[in-house]
């Protein structure tokens, strides 16, 4: 999938409109499976908002007998919920009146009515796997914003059996949001006629926020807001790591994409320094990030212990650079240098950008793992308001 161009990007503000907290009729339009327990789906709402990252909705299912269900999830791909305004067809020019035929004797010629301009046509939209707009509206009504969810399905669950195992392209769904405005990248101004709504005021002369680094840490499906994160992320954009804590090498999403994501970034990154390097790595195992001082990091490079450096320096600059690590909690695949577990204080302190880069970091998952990586985070000195989180639910 291509990458926006831009750093502050997600979805553009095609302007805001309609009730944040209405229901919208929406339909399936495709889903894609990401493992046996997981799929992705794209939506077509009508009047959606545009959305940002880390944003969620509320989704609402009705049974033929009355019965609701509604749930929350996060958007994991937001780039098509931005559509361009459908430019107003411009009045067609009044035709001038034909004179009045005057009485005999003398019939003049009735003049031309000048030719009616053509409605000039609406652009099209782009196809909305470009990441740019969403699906043309049925009867030509214009482009429909899309939005894409991840669920995993929960055995004894009502709702998340039925999205991953048995929701078709065509069904009915309801829709409300996007909802949430702290939990977003880029972090965002008070906007006070929408749904964005939260942002703590920062110390006189800090760097500004959407030029921080950014550190992303996911249990499980917590990974799905921060997939539309990465996502959004622009060539320009601060550096972002990425830490995704699974059950093991068959639980991961977006393997394929985040690859390519971290490939890409890495020959932007040795097209920026001239630096030669023979292809990132997606790291399976940490390195002390903050045992390697910003002077030590290259702008690209593997280092001796086989982890990526791209992206781990401020002083890397923007170039988008992207590294991702993933443990594994109950098996680890062959060759991985760390033995199945549960993430700890210490492995975390060295898998993340360390606070004295003063990164944003976003911490999404069930609730026991957002506590405990959150709590850790300020243990080690990030700065409470630099840690912003999304619980899931669940233990
Ligand atoms: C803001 C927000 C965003 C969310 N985003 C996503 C997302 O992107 N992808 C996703 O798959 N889920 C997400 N969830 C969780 C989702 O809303 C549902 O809770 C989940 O799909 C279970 O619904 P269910 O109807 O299948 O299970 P339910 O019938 O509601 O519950 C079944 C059982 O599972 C337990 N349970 C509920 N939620 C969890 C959980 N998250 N982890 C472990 N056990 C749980 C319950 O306690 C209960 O015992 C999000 C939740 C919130 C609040």
């Amino acid at each position: 999938m291509s990458e926006p161009s831009t750093g502050a990007g997600g979805a553009g503000e095609a302007g805001l409109v309609g009730d944040p907290y209405a229901w919208l009729p929406a339909s399936i339009v495709s889903s894609v499976a990401q493992t046996p327990g997981a799929r992705s789906l794209t939506f077509a709402v009508p009047g959606l908002r545009p959305a940002r990252a880390g944003q969620h909705v509320d989704l609402r299912l009705t049974a033929d007998d009355g019965y609701t269900a509604v749930r929350s999830y996060s958007l994991s791909d937001v780039r098509a919920s931005a559509v361009p305004a459908v430019p107003a067809v411009p009045a067609v020019p009044a035709v001038p009146a034909v004179p009045a035929v005057p009485a005999v004797p003398a019939v003049p010629a009735v003049p031309a009515v000048p030719a009616v301009p053509a409605v000039p046509a609406v652009p099209a939209v782009p196809a909305a796997s470009d990441g740019v707009g969403g699906a043309e509206g049925a009867g030509g009504a214009g482009p429909v914003p899309q939005i894409e969810v991840t669920v995993e399905r929960l055995d004894d669950g009502e709702v998340s059996p039925y999205l991953v195992d048995a929701a078709e392209p065509g069904d009915p769904i309801e829709v409300r949001g996007p909802i949430g405005g702290w939990f977003v990248w880029p972090p965002t101004e008070f906007e006070p006629d929408s749904a964005v709504h939260a942002v703590l005021p920062e110390p006189p002369g800090a760097t500004p926020l959407r030029d921080v680094p950014v550190q992303l840490i996911a249990g499980g499906s917590g990974l799905a807001p921060l997939m539309a994160m990465v996502r959004v992320r622009g060539r320009d954009a601060p550096p972002m790591r990425l830490l995704a804590s699974v059950r093991d090498p068959g639980a991961r999403w977006y393997v394929g994409e985040l690859d390519e994501a971290v490939r890409a970034s890495s020959a932007r990154a040795v097209g920026v320094s001239g630096a030669e390097v023979s292809g990132a790595e997606v790291s399976g195992v940490g390195v002390p990030a903050a045992a390697v001082s910003a002077a030590e990091v290259p702008a690209v490079g593997v280092s001796a212990v086989g982890v990526s450096a791209v992206g781990v320096s401020a002083a890397g600059g923007r170039t988008g650079g992207l590294t991702v690590d993933w443990v594994y909690s109950r098996v680890a695949p062959d060759g991985h240098g760390r033995p199945a577990g549960r993430l700890t204080r210490d492995e975390l302190e060295s898998l993340v950008l360390p606070a004295a880069e003063h990164p944003l970091v976003y911490v999404c998952g069930a609730n026991s793992f957002v506590e405990a990586v959150a709590g850790w985070l300020i243990e080690l000195g990030h700065a409470p308001t630099r840690v912003r989180t999304e619980r899931f639910g669940g233990v």
